[in-house]
């Protein structure tokens, strides 16, 4: 089995290189959000204005982020399965 890359699967998403940061594109194409997944015990805190207004309540670019580190895991677990077997 041969696994679709993470950042072609979710190109909007990347890693920044320091532990729990990741980017996310703004849908409207102009610029990215930060996004620190260290906060709130890591729920995840968005620097968008959608997230401050919010109390931080999970915006669109937490949710990205969820799912990318959702879909990692689970790719890290069927290669770590294929290695295995
Ligand atoms: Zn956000």
């Amino acid at each position: 089995m041969r696994l679709t890359p993470l950042k072609h699967l979710f190109p909007d998403v990347s890693e920044s290189g320091d532990r729990l940061i990741y980017f996310v594109k703004s849908r409207s194409g102009d610029g990215e959000w930060r996004v620190d997944k260290e906060r709130r015990h890591g729920m995840g805190e968005c620097e968008c204005p959608a997230s401050q207004k919010g109390g931080n309540h999970e915006c669109f670019h937490i949710k990205r982020v969820n799912a990318f580190m959702a879909c990692q895991r689970a790719q890290q677990i069927m290669l770590a399965t294929l290695k295995n077997s």
